[in-house]
């Protein structure tokens, strides 16, 4: 305290002191006369000071906080403290920045609740601060109007004076443009930047573990090097923009192409791949599975496209490289299958070639033979053969047709050799038809001949001939035409027409039934209908599989077969008739377990037109000569 005093006026001063007793500014009272009591001035000017020094140090105090707060308001970060019930406490500007909410509307709200896209990321990272005390690491997180924000994260669990888990600080970060020039630079590094396909790098990486996932689940795949013939003609004529017009628009054909699954990806120039995964590790069917993925690439790049200003007629050239044992490299494989694509390119464009070399001959030969196969159907190449159906008393009873094929230069081509193609192909809905009207037209000239007009014509019929719309209205039509009667035409289906899509082959059945056709079941024993089925389709007739009749001397299971299928055709009220019978002593044991008609090279292979008038006639007997005599 000082104290000074003149004639007219007095002064006081006190020292102003914080806690520490560190003085922090003068109290001074100036008095306009003498004084007169100092030490009570004294006391009270203390108590003043005390005071003052207490007032100020308050403002100093919340000064300071309010200094901190607005430092943590400059922050860009999001800084959040939340308590351990994820209640926010407290929330900065560049928290209200990044999540679209002010501090006043979420404080006490749960941002578990607001902020978390992914539920269980959430969950790790707070497990991670409960047991280490922070966690930092990346989390999308969710605007107030919805869309995902990538942020990166530095908490900290924030304890209180007696050590105990009190709130966790949170430092948010905004890290999506670091993560979109991420994506960009992978998309630069991966992706070809024309036409947004994979590039080459990235077709290698896929191509590696395609190999290896094909070996370990056992499953086939095959790489496609596709080039476009005459490409550089476009650029030179064209100009480059008409080029790369066209390379876009053949990379967006190529993804409609294949499955999700499969990758397709540009090499560079003219230069694409396309990988197929999951195909048959069968090397046969691996390589049509391969082909008809390439056959239907053909077609498809050889639609025209517009370019600016013109239309423009491509075509590619496609090398194939198939792969299931991995038992190759990434590099083998694409070697392998751009020497097909040369290949190809030599064989004349617009076409495929495979690398493996038998492959290849499969895939040429069968080619050959549907392309074959067209045009014999057109000039008449195809012929019917009629097998001699046959009763116990050896009475002739009918005939099953059989297809045959005189190709000019392989000769007779059995049905084995060419029905499976034209399944394949469809081409057999144009060959049933033949076979079923030139089959017809024979039963229609039986009937000017009283000893030949009780003989049944059978016809094979294959499933998809079976299942095709016009089906039912090709034999009414057939029937018309030639005039053949038909109750005496039968046609023979396989199980597997009756067991897939029971309804509908009912309806088919019932239909056909309706115009008087009847029904046997070909290679009976040899699928998997169920005595269910049976009774439900209106069959006329089983036909005992030629496999159990081979064996059926040496094998006492094909024996019991054999009696199982006499009996159920009896309990089922339907006749029985084996095939395959080629010695007198199969037939003694069919006739034993009670089957009363055979067909088989006992009685008679199958014979052409001219062979069968003969056989008809000879003696002009309905008996089969060789074998009349027969008890
Ligand atoms: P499938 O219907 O079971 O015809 C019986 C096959 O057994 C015929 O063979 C016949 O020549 C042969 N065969 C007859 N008797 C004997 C015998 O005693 N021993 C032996 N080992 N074989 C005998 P093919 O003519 O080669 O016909 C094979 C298959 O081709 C037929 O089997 C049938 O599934 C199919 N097929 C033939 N023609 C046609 C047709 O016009 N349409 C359809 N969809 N398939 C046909
Ligand atoms: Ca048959
Ligand atoms: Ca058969």
């Amino acid at each position: 305290m000082v104290v000074g005093q003149t004639a007219a006026e007095a002064y006081v001063g006190q020292q102003l002191c914080d806690n520490a007793g560190t003085v922090i500014g003068m109290l001074f009272v100036l008095f306009r006369q003498p004084l007169r009591n100092a030490a009570f001035l004294q006391s009270t000017l203390q108590i003043f000071a005390s005071r003052a020094s207490a007032e100020m140090e308050r403002l100093e105090a919340d000064a300071h906080i309010r200094r901190q707060a607005s430092l943590l308001d400059q922050a860009r970060d999001a800084i959040i403290v939340r308590d351990l019930q994820h209640r926010v406490l407290y929330w900065n500007q560049g928290a209200e920045r990044l999540y679209g909410w002010t501090a006043e509307q979420i404080r006490g709200q749960r941002i578990d609740e607001l902020l978390q896209l992914d539920r269980s990321a959430f969950e790790r990272a707070c497990e991670a601060v409960r047991h280490h005390g922070e966690w930092t690491g990346e989390m999308v997180q969710c605007h107030r109007d919805g869309h995902a924000i990538d942020t990166e994260g530095r908490w900290t669990l924030v304890t209180g004076e007696a050590g105990q888990a009190d709130s966790i600080l949170a430092i948010n970060t905004d890290i999506r443009e670091r993560k979109a020039t991420e994506r960009e630079i992978q998309r630069l590094a991966f992706y070809d930047a024309l036409t947004g396909l994979p590039n080459r790098m990235l077709l290698l990486d896929r191509a590696s573990h395609a190999i290896s996932t094909a070996a370990r689940q056992q499953e086939g795949g095959a790489l496609l090097f596709i080039d476009l013939d005459n490409f550089k003609t476009l650029n030179d004529t064209l100009g480059h923009d008409q080029g790369d017009l066209l390379l876009q628009q053949v990379a967006r054909r190529l993804e409609t192409c294949v499955r999700g699954s499969d990758t397709v990806a540009r090499l560079g120039g003219d230069e694409f791949v396309v990988m197929l995964e999951g195909l048959s590790p069968d090397p046969a069917d691996l390589a049509m599975e391969a082909r008809a993925a390439a056959e239907k690439i053909l077609l498809t790049l050889a639609q025209p496209y517009q370019l600016d200003g013109c239309q423009y007629r491509t075509t590619p050239s496609i090398g194939i490289a198939p792969f299931a044992r991995g038992d190759c490299t990434v590099g083998d494989l694409l070697k392998q299958a751009d020497l097909a694509m040369y290949q190809a390119k030599t064989g004349g464009r617009n076409t495929l070639r495979f690398y493996d070399p038998h492959m290849q001959a499969v895939v040429s030969a069968r080619a050959e033979l549907e392309a074959d196969m067209r045009s014999a159907l057109a000039q008449g190449e195809f012929l019917l053969h009629y097998q001699p159906q046959v009763r116990h008393d050896g009475k002739l009873v009918g005939v099953e047709a059989l297809a045959r094929w005189r190709h000019p230069v392989r000769g007779l081509v059995p049905p084995s050799e060419f029905i499976p193609v034209a399944e394949e192909t469809g081409l057999i809905l144009t060959l049933g038809r033949w076979v079923l009207h030139t089959a017809c037209q024979t039963l229609a000239q039986w009937q000017d001949e009283p000893p030949l007009r009780h003989l049944s014509m059978a016809v094979n019929v294959s499933s998809k001939q079976f299942r095709s719309a016009s089906f039912v209205d090709d034999v009414g039509r057939i029937l018309a035409v030639t005039g053949a009667p038909a109750r005496r035409l039968k046609l023979e289906l396989t199980e597997s027409v009756l067991v897939d899509n029971v309804e509908s082959t009912i309806a088919t059945m019932e239909a056909l039934r309706t115009l008087g056709v009847g029904f046997s079941l070909d290679d009976f024993g040899t699928g998997y209908s169920s005595l269910s089925y049976l009774k439900r389709m209106p069959l006329h007739q089983l036909k005992i599989d030629q496999s159990f009749v081979r064996d059926l001397l040496t094998d006492p299971n094909d024996a019991a077969i054999v009696d199982t299928i006499v009996a159920l055709s009896a309990a089922l009220g339907l006749d029985v008739i084996a095939e395959g019978v080629e010695t007198l002593a199969q037939r003694e044991m069919l006739l034993q377990a009670g089957c009363m008609a055979f067909q088989g090279y006992l009685y008679s292979r199958p014979l052409d037109d001219a062979a069968l008038l003969e056989m008809l006639h000879s003696a002009g007997s309905p008996y089969v000569p060789s074998l009349s005599s027969l008890p």
